[in-house]
């Protein structure tokens, strides 16, 4: 077997190493750390990988570094909220009011008096205004707002929150709502059981202590069978007569039907929590709102104001570029519901990957293939099925269409290697030998850089 590490010999030195890279875009003093730590590491092992010559090997692992920049890719996969590929696609108007007021702007500053201003007035009046809300108000991403929410309603250390088995989840990586009441201080109460909870399981739970009932929307998996809980209505009722708040996290935060604008799966809307009476609802806003990272909450002014004084608001506060975006996303919102009989769907990428017919799908699969010069051996048009993502709706298939792509000589692994280092990465996906490009998420604009790929596929497999 041939050995993949030899023994380590005399290495060269950094600054030669630093002169033979300079031709990469890494600045001067981060190249040379790179450079250390690498040759640092190497001695410690005291190996070298056995294939190739030490700067290559330097360069190499330069590039890679390179490679973890922010940069655009191409959403080939289907899944219209990847959370590793940025979760909703920002609307992006270069001419828009957000990149004007990058610089210097009035985040702080009320221009009518020319004194101290608040920071995301204007964001929280239209948020309320969508919600349907008394009151709304932003922090950092909907994580922060559950923690803000938790935080502010601690009295002491016996203070507790009632709240169902079915909904003791996990939202992605470390993300434990256990996990999270416990670094809130807050004891948990437990009521019903994973599967079914009812109205008299939260009645006898609710004692001195209590200082809310909590839900959590399943948001990543589903209960189907013997599954019930109490109506939200109920529910908000039970925690009125005690004078005890109810509050949701919605995670997605469905601001439109779903049903209505994508034909898929309904979700309760925040406007329509706070009807059935919750006191606070909290959402992402780069889920199924479209916007940017951030934590919606909506509801009752006395406890939105509470959380704005709380310290912990100001650690969780968000920053001026969020605000732009969001206040553009958020008027995307408000301008589709003017006319409130016949509410369009806001114009949002994130929206484009949720409406998109199978009639345009095909018409773009065609063209692509069309610009290749047809007939490409082992690229063919498929049925796929793509997902809504971001955790939301584990259940809800969307049909699609796209490009599977085959060779006799490579696994489709490599094929994806060969997308994904494209001058703009494209990214799909390798179900057994084939590698999938997935158009209902790839932006119609894009659509170039997928010819542009499949001609450089072309001429590398040699077909
Ligand atoms: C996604 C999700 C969160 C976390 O939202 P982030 O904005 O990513 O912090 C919290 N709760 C629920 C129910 C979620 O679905």
């Amino acid at each position: 077997m041939e050995a993949t590490h030899k023994t380590i010999g005399p290495l060269p030195s950094v600054d030669q190493l630093i002169q033979q890279t300079r031709h990469l875009p890494i600045p001067r003093r981060l190249r040379k750390r790179l450079i250390q730590e690498q040759l640092q590491q190497w001695r410690d092992q005291q190996t070298l990988p056995a294939k190739g010559d030490i700067s290559s090997l330097v360069e190499q692992g330069l590039c890679r570094f390179d490679q973890m920049r922010l940069r655009c890719v191409v959403n080939a996969t289907g899944i219209v909220l990847h959370t590793n590929l940025g979760r909703a696609p920002l609307p992006l108007d270069l001419n828009s009011a957000i990149f004007q007021s990058l610089g210097y702007n009035n985040l702080e500053l009320d221009l009518s008096t020319g004194k101290r201003g608040k920071r995301g007035l204007w964001v929280e009046k239209a948020l309320a205004t969508i919600c349907q809300s008394p009151s709304s108000t932003v922090v950092n991403n909907c994580a922060a707002a559950l923690m803000l929410i938790l935080m502010a309603a601690r009295r002491d250390a016996q203070s507790e929150v009632i709240l169902s088995r079915g909904e003791l989840v996990q939202i992605g990586g470390g993300f434990r709502i256990p996990e999270i009441l416990e670094s809130a201080g807050i004891r948990l109460r437990e009521v019903g059981t994973t599967n079914h909870t009812t109205l008299e399981d939260y009645r006898r739970a609710i004692g001195d202590h209590t200082v809310m009932i909590l839900k959590v929307h399943q948001s990543n998996f589903a209960m189907t069978g013997f599954v019930a809980s109490p109506p939200l209505k109920a529910l908000a009722d039970l925690a009125r007569e005690h004078d005890c708040p109810l509050v949701f996290d919605l995670g997605s935060g469905a601001l439109v039907d779903t049903k209505e604008h994508f034909d898929i799966d309904r979700e309760i809307t925040p406007a329509e929590a706070i009807h059935q009476g919750v006191d606070l609802v909290c959402f992402s806003g780069d889920k199924l709102m479209g916007g940017p990272q951030a934590g919606i909450i909506a509801g009752n002014t006395t406890h939105i104001n509470h959380l704005k004084q709380h310290p912990m608001f100001r650690a969780l506060r968000i920053d001026k570029v969020t605000l732009g975006v969001l206040e553009q996303v958020a008027e995307h919102h408000l301008v589709s519901q003017d006319d409130p009989e016949h509410p369009e769907t806001p114009s949002l990428p994130a929206y484009g990957g949720l409406s998109i017919t199978m009639e345009v799908l095909e018409a773009r699969t065609q063209c692509i293939l069309e610009s290749i010069g047809g007939n490409l051996n082992g690229v063919e048009q498929v049925d796929l099925s793509g997902g809504v993502g971001g955790g939301t709706m584990p259940t809800t298939a969307l049909p699609s269409l796209g490009l599977g792509i085959t060779s006799p000589d490579q696994p489709a692994d490599r094929i994806a290697d060969f997308f994904r280092n494209q001058p703009t990465p494209i990214i799909g996906h390798v179900s057994q030998k084939t590698f999938y490009l997935n158009l209902r998420t790839v932006l119609p604009e894009q659509d170039s850089l997928l010819i542009a790929a499949l001609k450089a596929w072309k001429s590398h497999s040699g077909h």
